[in-house]
């Protein structure tokens, strides 16, 4: 059976823990952007706030807690093409492979009458 060192679960890197990664940012040309807010709903880090008002409104990185994985849903959502991946999401420690078994066909599901 697989184990983890103790050392090994201290240095876990978690993903809203700013020791252990480096939060990913995005630039977002705002001479594109329209405030349309799209990027801002999608995103799964709360990472993008919308500032200003009416034609002034425009998407930006919350300047606050930017949680930030680079998922780079909000690029491709925007239709604007005006968000890019600046700085991509990195962990500061490496990954660690253990026992990762060997390869075997996916497990098939049979339904019962019961659960029909
Ligand atoms: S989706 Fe694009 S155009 Fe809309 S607010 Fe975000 S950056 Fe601006
Ligand atoms: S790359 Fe993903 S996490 Fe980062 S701002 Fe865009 S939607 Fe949010």
């Amino acid at each position: 059976m697989s184990t983890y060192r103790l050392i090994d679960r201290l240095r876990i890197p978690t993903y809203d823990n700013e020791a252990y990664v480096t939060l990913a940012r995005v630039s977002i040309d705002q001479t594109r952007c329209n405030g349309c807010g799209l990027c801002v709903q999608i995103c799964p880090g709360s990472a993008l706030v919308l500032e200003g008002a009416g034609k002034e409104r425009r998407a930006v990185m919350d300047k606050v807690n930017p949680q930030c994985m680079s998922c780079n849903d909000c690029a491709a959502i925007c239709k604007r093409s005006a968000i890019k991946v600046a700085v991509p999401y990195d962990y500061g420690y490496r990954f660690k492979n253990i026992d990762r078994g060997v390869l075997t066909a996916p497990r098939t599901f049979t339904i019962s009458k019961g659960d029909r």
